[in-house]
């Protein structure tokens, strides 16, 4: 187990933030967890697991132990009538995995391409675009428990997957996922359930799995900056879910909201509330909200964790003055 001493963080947080982690680990294999673990415990220190960074704001330079899960590996697990079950280890690149699982002839994961991150943080907060969420095509995770110093196995069920949600976000001190296994069906059908989709591919009958996979990355690549080029975390604030009365008082006052049915409510278009507060392109400093999309929050370069929490209350503020709708932030906060 490698651990690297006052390490920075800087090339492991997609914001490209310069703080340092006390004890920096690197996880290759999963019976490196227990020992890991232990070390902080017996030191009284916190601990805390990271993939890609690609959900993080780190606000400070962090304690303890700071593992990297670099656990690599993905097979067909098995496969019955219906389904294969794709398994990928936690410390694999979740883009790479859609690729590979695409090129061996297990479609289903395309809507998901080009989403950065490793795949043991892809059922942490549900990852979901373009019509899907991890959720959808779960099977199971295998994780080390924390709590009970041993390995389980986790299904669908256990996990409380919600929009952005799970289990793990409920108690983020329990589990360590080791690798993740997804359940996709052998019958493929095109998933063309987001607008942007079903207008790109309306004429086009002998539809793929790989057309699906390279609009996708198109469309992302156009919309959303790249975190090598512009620091970033794709977007920082939940969508907002409010309720029927809310959404009526709401669009009667501004009849250009963007909302859609969700659950017993609606859930409201965050970057459009930010945008309508004047937001889009506003730069404080090394830090802004990209010119292109009010939803992502970027770091020109030289920003820092808190800078970007200040912005972040400034948005938060303004959009609740305005609209009585309170903004969530979306990526795990160190401070
Ligand atoms: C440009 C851009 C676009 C994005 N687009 C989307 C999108 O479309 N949809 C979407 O849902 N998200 C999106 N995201 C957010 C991000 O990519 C996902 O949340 C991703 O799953 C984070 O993976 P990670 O490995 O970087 O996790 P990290 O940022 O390293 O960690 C995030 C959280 O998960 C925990 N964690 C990480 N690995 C493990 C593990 N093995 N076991 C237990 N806990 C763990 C961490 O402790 C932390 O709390 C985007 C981000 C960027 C930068």
């Amino acid at each position: 187990m490698k651990i690297d001493l006052h390490a920075t963080l800087r090339a492991h947080n997609t914001f490209g933030f310069d703080v340092s982690a006390q004890y920096l680990v690197h996880l290759t294999q999963a019976e490196e967890l227990p020992v890991f673990v232990q070390k902080a415990l017996d030191q009284a220190l916190p601990w805390q697991v990271f993939g890609g960074g690609s959900n993080l704001v780190l606000a400070a330079d962090l304690k303890g132990y700071t593992g990297l899960m670099q656990i690599m590996g993905r097979r067909l697990m098995r496969e019955d009538a219906d389904y294969f079950y794709v398994e990928a280890m936690a410390g694999e690149n979740w883009h790479d995995f859609v690729l590979w699982s695409l090129e061996q002839g297990y479609p289903g994961l395309e809507n998901l391409a080009l989403i950065p991150g490793t795949v043991g943080a892809s059922p942490i907060q549900n990852i979901g675009a373009y019509g899907l969420e991890v959720a959808q095509v779960f099977d199971s995770l295998e994780a080390f428990d924390v709590q009970n110093n041993c390995f389980v196995r986790l299904s669908n069920a256990d996990c409380a997957f919600a929009y952005r949600h799970s289990l793990f976000k409920e108690d983020p001190q329990r589990y360590i996922v080791t690798s993740v296994c997804f359940k996709l069906p052998k019958k493929w059908q095109a998933n063309l359930t987001y607008a942007e989709l079903e207008k790109a591919f309306a004429n086009k009958s002998d539809l793929s799995a790989k057309d699906i996979f390279n609009k996708v990355c198109e469309i992302r690549s156009a919309k959303l900056p790249d975190p090598k080029v512009l620091g970033n975390s794709g977007s920082f604030f939940h969508n907002p879910v409010v309720t029927h009365e809310k959404y009526q008082e709401l669009k009667k006052r501004f009849p250009n909201l963007i909302a859609y049915p969700y659950a017993e409510g609606w859930k409201l278009a965050a970057g459009w509330l930010i945008d309508q507060c004047g937001f889009k392109g506003y730069r404080v400093g090394h830090l802004g909200v990209y010119e292109k999309q009010a939803l992502v929050l970027v770091n020109h370069g030289g920003g820092t964790g808190s800078e970007l929490l200040a912005l972040a209350k400034e948005i938060q503020d303004k959009v609740l003055a305005s609209f009585g709708v309170s903004l969530s932030i979306e990526p795990v906060v160190f401070k």
